[in-house]
């Protein structure tokens, strides 16, 4: 009998980017992602200058850095994509994601539409990149949401909800526009629309 060689290539991960204006659960949604193990992802874990919310930990949820710190990452290119968000600085750890990525994972991103932006436009040759926009179910809906984490003075409130206004309307821009009735149902939808492009 002959004998048949298969070579498994080894495939480069996704790149996802998941955004959408700011308390409308994307966090919620990536963690829910997150527990589907054969979805191969991997998260990015952002650098931050914001100080940690209770709950929150250092190099989990977010590297937390001093302004000092971020700013020589940007210097020496260290980040992927960053931006300025309601009084801080957030970016993307760029060596992180391409390791990953060659190993094999698909690797979320979990940004603000302005870093959205970036990134699509650096990756909009990239046959394995996908940009996916989460919707609250109404304004009303996200008001309700950000005023309910309770962790903010009422002007960064209105800050993040103005922002919010004007994220909204970026919609368009992403491949796929996804609504929060639920996180389950969310995160179900996006699983199908990274199954589809993986051919899982
Ligand atoms: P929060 O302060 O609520 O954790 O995050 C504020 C906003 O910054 C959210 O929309 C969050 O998705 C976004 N964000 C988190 N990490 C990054 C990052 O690395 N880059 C960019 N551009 N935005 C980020």
């Amino acid at each position: 009998m002959k004998k048949i060689k298969v070579y498994i290539q080894n495939m480069k991960g996704l790149l996802v980017v998941l955004s959408g204006p700011s308390g409308v659960g994307k966090g919620t949604v990536r963690k829910i992602l997150m527990e589907d193990k054969s979805l191969n992802l991997a998260y990015s874990i952002s650098m931050t200058t914001r100080k940690p919310r209770v709950g929150e930990v250092d190099g989990e949820d977010y590297f937390f850095v001093s302004q000092e710190v971020f700013d020589k990452a940007v210097e020496n290119g260290e980040l992927l994509e960053h931006a300025r968000f309601v009084n801080n600085s957030y970016g993307t750890p760029k060596p992180y994601v391409e390791k990953l990525r060659n190993e094999g994972k698909n690797v979320i991103l979990e940004i603000e539409t302005q870093g959205a932006r970036s990134v699509m436009e650096k990756y909009k040759d990239d046959n394995l990149f996908i940009s996916i926009f989460i919707l609250p179910p109404s304004f009303e809906d996200l008001e309700k949401r950000i005023r309910g984490r309770r962790t903010e003075e009422e002007s960064v409130v209105q800050e993040r909800l103005n922002k919010a206004k004007s994220e909204l309307e970026l919609k368009t821009l992403y491949d796929f526009n996804v609504i929060n009735f639920t996180p389950e149902q969310a995160a179900s939808e996006i699983s199908n629309i990274i199954k589809s492009k993986i051919n899982l």
